[in-house]
């Protein structure tokens, strides 16, 4: 008999838990797009967003996902033949690589691998080889999603600066704004990007390129820019043009939703949301430390504590333990739990020996903590050796006082 009639819970890193708050603003007719509520509430919105970054830059929008996010960035700054540095940490940094590559950039790409954040001696050493200043944009994830690295966007900040190169400095934040401190003008970021689905607690749908006026006037040259991509008309609408904001309709619902969704943000506080993630994030850290004491095939995937996400942890079980366990979560519990993205080896090619747990959002105590009281139930139910104490030491560690 199975246990997962209930409130179910998908903790894939995105989307993430949608707030009743956030789907009861949605609950309401079509409004005026060309008056009324929904035009005023967007100056409040956009300044809201603005905060949220830490920029007083530009903010464009539009209706697409973290893919077409790419796209707007690379089209408003490159042409065809230009040079870029990407910097890799998984799936989503060779994403954003072959978005570029298939408009016709030429990408140098760094790859970290699957375990570590971006080198900034490796980012200096790049850039510094570059004596005829070719390199237009260096272009990173603050965290990717697939592995769950973070890397250190001040400490890139800080190699491009020692090279002393001018390239335009592009983070992709999907995974991690409204989940992981970023500060964008404070870490002189040039671009930055987030989706609606994922720390932002709103459905998928929606997706925001935030750019300095470096960028703005860095790419007004850029050969890539169609009118539907173009972020001028999009950050600086003609007066009275609110079509412009979106280059046709708005995504009037969503926009509902995201008002609530960043309500509740800035209400709880946004150091405060931070916190939570991290405390939420060690208390997954201590759980699988402690499982892995009784199975070496157990563990985290990323072994810096630095490097490690606050959204969302990548584990590693073994194959197939982790697609069985995952299988069994969500037959048993109503627990949905992510696939190992991007983590396939020649020995396991459909990485059945890798789960990803998000912390992501609308998340608190009680979900991380029953989440890892199910996943301990499915390691005894499905004889997965394991070492004990994990749900006691996750408790302690997002309960602990931390500094
Ligand atoms: C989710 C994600 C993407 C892709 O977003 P989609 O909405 O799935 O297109 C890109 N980058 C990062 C870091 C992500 O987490």
């Amino acid at each position: 008999m199975s246990l997962a009639n209930g409130r179910r819970y998908l903790a894939i890193p995105g989307p993430s838990v949608l707030p009743d708050r956030v789907l009861a603003a949605m609950q309401r007719p079509s409004p005026n797009i060309y008056a009324g509520e929904l035009v005023d509430m967007i100056s409040g919105l956009w300044a809201d967003l603005k905060r949220l970054a830490g920029t007083q830059g530009h903010l464009a929008a539009y209706i697409g996902n973290g893919h077409a996010g790419w796209e707007a960035v690379d089209t408003n700054l490159f042409s065809r033949g230009d040079r870029v540095l990407v910097l890799a940490c998984g799936n989503f940094g060779h994403g954003w690589a072959n978005a570029l590559r298939a408009l016709g950039v030429e990408v140098d790409l760094l790859d970290f691998g699957k375990r570590s954040a971006a080198d900034p001696a490796q980012v200096e050493a790049a850039l510094r080889a570059d004596t005829s200043g070719q390199i237009k944009a260096v272009l990173m994830t603050q965290v990717d999603t697939a592995t769950s690295v973070k890397s250190d966007v001040k400490a890139i900040r800080a190699a491009i600066d020692a090279a002393g190169h001018g390239a335009l400095f592009c983070v992709d934040c999907i995974a991690s704004l409204g989940c992981d401190d970023y500060r964008m003008d404070e870490w002189g970021v040039d671009v930055t990007l987030a989706a609606s689905q994922k720390g932002l607690m709103t459905p998928a749908g929606m997706v925001f390129v935030w750019f300095s006026e470096k960028a703005r006037l860095a790419g007004q040259g850029a050969g890539l820019r169609t009118p539907y991509w173009n972020w001028g008309p999009r950050a600086n609408p003609a007066p009275g043009e609110f079509w412009e904001y979106w280059h046709g309709t708005a995504p009037t619902h969503h926009l509902f939703a995201l008002r609530a969704a960043l309500d509740m943000i800035f209400e709880e506080g946004l150091a405060q949301v931070h916190q939570r993630h991290a405390r939420l994030a060690r208390a997954v850290w201590a759980a699988v430390e402690c499982w892995g004491q009784g199975n070496a095939a157990i563990g985290l995937n990323v072994a810096a504590p630095a490097a490690r996400a606050g959204a969302v942890t990548s584990i590693r079980l073994g194959a197939p333990d982790a697609t069985r366990l995952r299988t069994w979560v969500e037959a048993e519990a109503g627990l949905t739990l992510g696939v190992g993205l991007g983590m396939g080896t020649p020995e396991d090619p459909k990485a059945d020996g890798w789960l990803r747990l998000a912390h992501m959002g609308h998340v608190n105590a009680h979900m991380t903590l029953g989440a890892i009281g199910v996943i301990e139930a499915g390691l005894n139910a499905l004889g997965i050796a394991h070492g004990a104490g994990a749900v006691a030491a996750a408790g302690k560690a997002a309960f602990a006082p931390h500094p």
